[in-house]
């Protein structure tokens, strides 16, 4: 099997992904409320300037503008019969940009969580999320996406759900979790969990990996604990550009584009191979990871105290890998790993 991904791959020891789409979007005039996915009809032009801000600024590959692109997300705007064709516009603008730019681009198809819980814990069934995937697995196809990327998931019954849609359409894919709940998905994953569940799932990713979750320290020891088990795929971070803050009645992310060029070198050293941000991420975050990425050697794995100094403290004392719940840790403690 071959694809535009895998034999990127084979020539590069890194990738740069891209960064933010939510926050990009609002400096673009988003409302908070609105769907991000209408934009790819009413303003191609804006949502092509979104790819193109990633692109000129470095990006081997950008996820497209189609995150709450399933039926169960737009039902919220009464748009839940156009997943099909939203997500297949966000590619198509996707495969312009990509086609003209002056080095290989990855068109990678958004698919984020139905935002419903699935069975045995909430009432949607695997069959249904596998239809809701697969909706936009088939539109994400159409528009000329090279692959398919499902991010921010927490369920690993979701994530295998996608991963069944994807089989369906026949599209490779890649798949990112989100680790905000002290160290683990919010439904008590942990990194060394997600490598298990990455590998005796059917239809295998080409990357897996971690997006999102709290700041860029958090993710960042997420990737070591993916890479202490010594996975066989590709490792995916994509970390905010530090934590957010209310400034002015907005959220702003306090991480600066110098921050998250050490940030990316850092994931380097980590075990990433496929390297981007998420929330808080611009184009002049990325231009300065490029740089970095570019112009400085790989280093050894770091320590947990070298990620802290460099990008600032944990959220949480560990990383849930030690087997103890998050509720069960209110001290600091020894760190598992040194
Ligand atoms: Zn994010």
């Amino acid at each position: 099997m071959t694809n535009a991904l895998t034999r990127l791959l084979e020539t590069r020891d890194w990738l740069l992904a891209d960064g933010a789409t939510g926050t990009n979007l609002f400096n673009m005039g988003l409302s908070s409320g609105d769907a991000p996915e209408l934009w790819n009809e009413e303003h191609p032009d804006r949502i092509k300037a979104l790819y193109k801000g990633a692109v000129d600024a470095g990006s081997d590959l950008f996820l497209t503008n189609s995150f709450g692109g399933n039926a169960s997300r737009l039902k919220l705007h009464g748009a839940e019969k156009r997943a099909r064709e939203l997500s297949r516009m966000s590619a198509e603008i996707g495969r312009e940009v990509a086609d003209t730019a002056d080095h290989p681009v990855i068109v990678a198809g958004s698919v984020g969580p139905t935002g419903e819980i699935m069975e045995p814990m909430g009432s949607l069934t695997h069959a249904a999320a596998v239809e809701i995937f697969h909706e936009q697995a088939e539109g994400l196809k159409e528009g000329g996406a090279d692959v398919l990327w499902v991010e921010t998931i927490s369920a690993a019954e979701e994530y295998r759900a996608a991963a069944e849609a994807f089989a369906l359409a026949d599209m490779p894919w890649c798949g990112t979790m989100s680790f905000d709940t002290a160290g683990r998905t919010m439904m008590g994953l942990t990194s060394s969990g997600m490598v298990d569940l990455v590998g005796k799932i059917d239809n295998a990713p080409l990357a897996f990996g971690a997006n999102c979750g709290v700041g860029a320290s958090d993710l960042l020891r997420t990737v070591l604990g993916f890479a202490a088990r010594g996975p066989e795929t590709p490792i995916i971070a994509k970390g905010n550009a530090g934590i957010p803050k209310y400034v002015d009645g907005h959220i702003h992310y306090d991480g600066t584009p110098d921050l998250m060029a050490d940030y990316a070198c850092l994931a380097r050293d980590c075990g990433a191979t496929i390297i981007g941000g998420c929330c808080g991420t611009t184009p002049e975050h990325l231009e300065k990871m490029r740089e970095a990425l570019e112009t400085r050697p790989k280093g050894a794995r770091p320590t947990l105290d070298q990620i802290t100094e460099a990008l600032g403290g944990f959220s949480s004392a560990s990383d849930g890998t030690d087997g103890n719940a998050p509720a069960a840790r209110k001290t600091r403690r020894g760190r598992a790993r040194g």
